[in-house]
C-alpha cells in the first residue's frame, strides 16, 4: 500500500492512542492517520473502567500531579505541563462535549459516569477530522524498510507500511482470554527491555469466616482507616467474598499484616469514654453499634473476626476498634486488576518516547512501565502521554529518521 502523505499508524484505540491521534488530526501537517485495533472498536477498556463510574481525573495540585506516576519525574513534569488534568477537562467539555464534575473525593467524573458517550463523540470527531478506524487488525509483527518506513503485519493477513507508529498496547491487566498477553511476545522480538506485568491497584484475598461473610459481603467499611507498613490511608473499602476491595489497600496493599481504624475520628480514649459513658445495661457490641455508630460491616467484622475475649474487655474492644488486625494474602490476579506493574522499561526509549533501537516507533500509555493510583491518575497519564508523543512525532515528521 502506498501514501501520498505521511502515514501515521496508531496501534490500539485506548485514551493513549485516542489523544496522540487527536492532536495529529488537530495539527495543520496534512496526514494519513489510521487506528489499528485488535478488537470490533475503540477504548474497550474505557467501557470497563466506566462500569462503576468513569473517574477521568483528579483535582489533585498540578506540583503533587506528577509525583503520583513512576517512571521519570522529569517525564512526567514535561508532558504534564504538554497536557495537564485542566486542559483534559477542557477537552472532554469543549471538544467532547461531555460534563464532567468533582466528586467529593476531588476526583473528576463525566457525568454520564459511562464511556458510552464519551467514547462515541471521539469517535465521530476523529472520523470528521479524517481518521480511518480499522478494527479487527491486531498487530504480529513489524520490520523496517530500507526507505526509513516500517512495514507491519496484521493477524488478519493485512500488511501496510507506515513512516511513523505509535505503539498504544495498554497494560497487563483485564485480559482474561489472552494469557499470555500476545504484545509483548512482538516486542520482545525486538530485543527490548520488558518487565512482566504484576497486578497493581488489586484488592486482596484475606480468609473471612462464614458468618462474617454472610452478614458483610459486599458492604462497605466507610471511612475507615487502613495501615501497613507500607503507610495509612483513609477511605472506603468493600468487602468481598474472596477479601477486600478499595482505594486504600490498591494503594497499600502488600502480603502481610495490615490494621483497620475503624473510628478514625475519634481517640482511642474517646472510644473507651463513648463506650463507657451510658448507664444502660447493654453489651460491648450494641454500645458500639449505638455510641459509636459503625457501620454494618464495622459491626459484622467486630462480631465475627475479633477474639471473643475482646467482647468481655473493653479497653481490648477500644483497641480493636482503633487498631483492629487483618491478614492480606496476596493480590487478586492480574485479570482482575485495575492496572498492572511492569511493562517496557524507560530504558527503551529516548525523551520523545521514541524506541531508542527502532527509529520512527513511539510507544505510550500503560504498556510502559509505570504505574499511578486510582483516582483518574491512570486515564490522565495515558491522554498525557498520547499528547505528548503528538507533538515529537510532528516534530520529526521535520527531521526524517535515521
Ligand atoms: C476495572 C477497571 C477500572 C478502571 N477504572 C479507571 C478509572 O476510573 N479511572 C482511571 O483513570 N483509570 C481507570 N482504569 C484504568 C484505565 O482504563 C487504563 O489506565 C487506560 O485505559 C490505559 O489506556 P491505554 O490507552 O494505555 O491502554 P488501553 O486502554 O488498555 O488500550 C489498549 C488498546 O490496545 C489494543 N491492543 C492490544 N494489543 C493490540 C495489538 N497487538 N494490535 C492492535 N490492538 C491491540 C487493546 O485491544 C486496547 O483497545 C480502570 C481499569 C480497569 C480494568
Amino acid at each position: 500500500m502506498t501514501f501520498t502523505l505521511p502515514h501515521i499508524a496508531l496501534i490500539g484505540s485506548g485514551p493513549a492512542a485516542l489523544m496522540a491521534v487527536d492532536r495529529l488530526a488537530s495539527s495543520s501537517r496534512k496526514l494519513t492517520l489510521t487506528v489499528f485495533e485488535k478488537r470490533a472498536g475503540p477504548a474497550w477498556k474505557l467501557f470497563v473502567a466506566g462500569s462503576s463510574g468513569l473517574n477521568v481525573t483528579n483535582s489533585a495540585d498540578l506540583s503533587q500531579f506528577a509525583q503520583q506516576y513512576s517512571g521519570p519525574p522529569s517525564h512526567w513534569s514535561a508532558a504534564l505541563k504538554m497536557f495537564s488534568p485542566e486542559d483534559w477537562i477542557r477537552f472532554l467539555e469543549t471538544d467532547l462535549d461531555q460534563k464532567t464534575f468533582l466528586g467529593t473525593s476531588g476526583r473528576y467524573f463525566v457525568e454520564t459516569m459511562h464511556a458510552a458517550k464519551l467514547v462515541r463523540a471521539w469517535k465521530k470527531r476523529l472520523e470528521e477530522k479524517g481518521v480511518r478506524f480499522a478494527f479487527h487488525h491486531e498487530l504480529t509483527g513489524f520490520n523496517p524498510l530500507e526507505n526509513g518506513q516500517w512495514s507491519l503485519d496484521f493477524a488478519s493477513g493485512l500488511n501496510t507500511n507506515a513512516d511513523r507508529v505509535i505503539l498504544a498496547l495498554g497494560g497487563g491487566s483485564y485480559e482474561p482470554k489472552e494469557t499470555p498477553l500476545r504484545w509483548p511476545l512482538v516486542l520482545q522480538e525486538k530485543d527490548l527491555e520488558f518487565t512482566e506485568f504484576s497486578p497493581a491497584n488489586a484488592g486482596f484475598h484475606i480468609v473471612w469466616k462464614d458468618g462474617f461473610l454472610k452478614e458483610a459481603d459486599g458492604l462497605p467499611l466507610k471511612n475507615v482507616v487502613f495501615s501497613n507498613a507500607k503507610g495509612s490511608r483513609k477511605g472506603d473499602l468493600i468487602v468481598t467474598s474472596y477479601g477486600i476491595e478499595g482505594t486504600p489497600v490498591y494503594t497499600l496493599g502488600e502480603p502481610g499484616p495490615a490494621w483497620l481504624d475503624l473510628k478514625p475520628d475519634l481517640t482511642l480514649t474517646q472510644v473507651i469514654s463513648r463506650l463507657t459513658a451510658p448507664r444502660e445495661n447493654l453489651s460491648l457490641m450494641r454500645r458500639a453499634q449505638k455510641y459509636l455508630g459503625l457501620n454494618p460491616a464495622a459491626l459484622a467484622l467486630l462480631f465475627h473476626m475479633a477474639p471473643q475475649s475482646w467482647k468481655m474487655d473493653l479497653q481490648a474492644f477500644a483497641e480493636g476498634i482503633k487498631h483492629f488486625p487483618l491478614d492480606l494474602e496476596s493480590p487478586r490476579p492480574l485479570s482482575e486488576s485495575i492496572s498492572s506493574r511492569g511493562g517496557l522499561s524507560w530504558n527503551n526509549f529516548d525523551e520523545d518516547l521514541q524506541f531508542k533501537k527502532l527509529a520512527g516507533i513511539y510507544a505510550v500509555g500503560e504498556m510502559i512501565d509505570w504505574e499511578a493510583p486510582t483516582g483518574g491518575y491512570l486515564i490522565q497519564g495515558a491522554v498525557t502521554q498520547g499528547a505528548f508523543v503528538a507533538v515529537h512525532v510532528l516534530n520529526s515528521l521535520n527531521e526524517p529518521c535515521q
